[in-house]
């Protein structure tokens, strides 16, 4: 991450020096995911800020499952985010932790709490608690705030053998009914859920509150720096509150930075879950998602992904960055390094009528122009191809350039051919193009440097292998679907997928895999669905880069 644009780095640098907090420690910050869904593009800038930090400090990052909430956590989404933590490059060798670990540690502290006349059990109801929070005027109220410490120790005790229905009662700190801050008005830190949790079983039926688990979570890993998104920001003074007042020795920092947020998607799983299990998209990692799996589908390489973090640098003010910006990183990633190729989305056959029957070419054509010696591969031509059916006009428009009756054209790579002609169907459409070729124009030189029109390019039709090929826009058609008062759903974009069968490839990717570049159509990959009897490639993104223009 680049020195200038990280806040957060100043703030160690200034802690790690002489009489500093953190003086002579090792930085030590974590990554907690909740494992209630994939890890999404917002999780990234985390963890790049997670484990970069850790990276740049020579010190230690953490990754933690923040499995504290019984509900909706599964050990399929554990192994999904190990799987794309590593796919990012990042490891957190053998300090794997799952908070729910903590538990018994979290009631000892809990029960401290309680002896030092800091929690109290409130039987009021989750419906009464907020009645009564009271509002900038006026304090919370809680009739149970004094209660003797006995009583709620043997409450607490008795929450946690079973004896009550889920909201019955709570566990609250005792802090200030008054304060202007409403997460300080004796927040609630222990509830009742009579629900199993995918590692403690039956074990417990109370589950600590995130603001109460997430210090101790820390503490108890020697955090130095606990890194979160702004929303937390209000929370601080709490989780502060329950760092210095439970028994426990350590002291770790909470630094909130901005969420990311990208126009056209949503980057929350509660909304990416909604489109996965009401099948608006095909599963968590349809390459139309903002997940890590599905950027992963579409052919989004690890070093785009992080160049977009390090780009977007590390700030605390919120801000929108453009879909556009990853996708420029991603064309940048793969001009270097993707192999080129052709193939034609929108086949109409094209015939070269003076070429002789039964003869076939090689020629060779370039792998890669933006890398000396990436070499060429050959491409077989035998006077039948296929074009795009946009590159022949019968009657061409002002300015076209390609196949039209008369006009000279370049097969990128084989032949100028002028087209003569075409052949059409009983209603009319175009269903053959004709030409002539120039013999003396082999590998599409002009020996005499005339002037033809544009260069197309082809597949040759003798060779060619079908494939299915699938294009993507944007899933929202809004620009902002995860604006608070937007229904996100009613912002999704009924044209995002476009599925194109009988397109045409070159014969060497009937058996390709990973990504390539198809002469002027943009970056393509095989899909993970792609068998040799049914070819799926994705476009990954197109051409034309919008974020360079502006
Ligand atoms: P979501 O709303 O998508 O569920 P979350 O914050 O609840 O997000 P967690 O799994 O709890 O998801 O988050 C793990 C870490 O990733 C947290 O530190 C959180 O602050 C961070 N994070 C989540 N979303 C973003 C985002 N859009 N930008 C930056 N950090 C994020
Ligand atoms: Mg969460």
């Amino acid at each position: 991450m680049a020195e200038n644009n990280n806040f957060i780095h100043s703030i160690i640098d200034e802690e790690l020096a002489e009489g500093g907090r953190c003086y002579g420690k090792t930085v030590h910050t974590r990554f907690p995911p909740e494992p209630n869904g994939y890890l999404h593009i917002g999780h990234v800038k985390a963890m790049c800020i997670d484990f970069g930090t850790a990276e740049k400090y020579g010190g230690l990052c953490n990754l933690r499952m923040d499995d504290t909430n019984p509900a909706k956590e599964d050990d399929e989404f554990v192994r999904a985010i190990q799987e794309d933590i590593h796919w990012m490059g990042f490891d957190w060798g053998d300090r794997f932790y799952y908070a729910s670990d903590y538990f018994d540690t979290m009631y000892e502290l809990a029960v401290g709490l309680i002896k030092k006349g800091l929690a109290y059990v409130c039987e009021q109801t989750p419906e009464e608690v907020q009645k009564n929070r009271g509002d900038l005027t006026h304090p919370a109220v809680s009739p149970y705030r004094d209660r003797p410490i006995e009583e709620s120790l043997d409450l607490f005790a008795r929450m946690k053998a079973g004896e009550f229905a889920d909201g019955a009662m709570t566990l609250r700190a005792k802090i200030d009914l008054a304060s202007g801050n409403f997460n300080m008005r004796d927040p609630v830190i222990y509830r009742i859920n009579h629900q199993p949790h995918h590692r403690q079983g039956n074990k417990w039926c109370i589950y600590p509150m995130y603001d109460f688990a997430h210090p101790i979570e820390d503490m108890i890993e020697q955090i130095t720096h606990s890194l979160c998104s702004l929303e937390f920001e209000n929370h601080r003074p709490l989780y502060n509150w329950v760092r210095d007042n439970v028994d426990y020795d350590a002291d770790p920092r909470q630094i909130e930075f901005a969420r990311l947020g990208i126009d056209h998607t949503v980057l929350s799983k509660r909304k990416l879950r909604k489109l996965v299990e009401e099948g608006y998209v095909s599963g968590w990692d349809d390459p139309r998602m903002p997940t890590l799996c599905g950027l992963r589908r579409r052919g989004y390489t690890p070093a785009s992904v992080r160049n977009f973090i390090d780009r977007i640098g590390v700030a605390k003010v919120p801000n929108v960055v453009e879909m556009a910006l990853l996708e420029h990183c991603l064309r940048e990633d793969l001009n270097e390094n993707a192999p080129r190729a052709m193939a034609v989305l929108r086949p109409l056959k094209l015939t070269v009528t003076n070429y002789p029957a039964g003869q076939t070419e090689i020629f060779d054509m370039e792998n890669n122009p933006v890398q000396e010696n990436s070499g060429t591969h050959p491409v077989v031509f035998s006077g039948s191809v296929y074009i795009e059916q946009e590159d022949f006009m019968e009657e061409p428009i002002k300015g076209y350039r390609r196949f039209f009756p008369g006009n000279e054209v370049r097969l990128k790579g084989a032949y100028i051919v002028k087209c003569t002609g075409c052949v059409k169907d009983d209603a009319g459409n175009v269903i053959e193009v004709l030409c002539e070729y120039d013999p003396e124009t082999r590998g599409g030189n002009t020996p005499d440097g005339r002037k033809v029109g544009g260069t197309v390019h082809w597949v040759d039709a003798g060779t060619a292998v079908d494939a299915e090929v699938r294009l993507y826009s944007t899933l929202f058609e809004d620009a902002d679907p995860d604006a608070a008062d937007k229904d996100f759903l009613a912002c999704l974009n009924p044209q995002s997928l476009e599925v194109l069968t009988g397109c045409k490839m070159e014969a060497m990717l009937g058996n390709a895999s990973g990504s390539y570049q198809f002469l002027r159509l943009g970056y393509f990959c095989v899909d993970k669905d792609s068998t040799p009897e049914h070819r799926i490639f994705n476009r990954s993104v197109s051409l034309k880069d919008t974020f360079k223009k502006k």
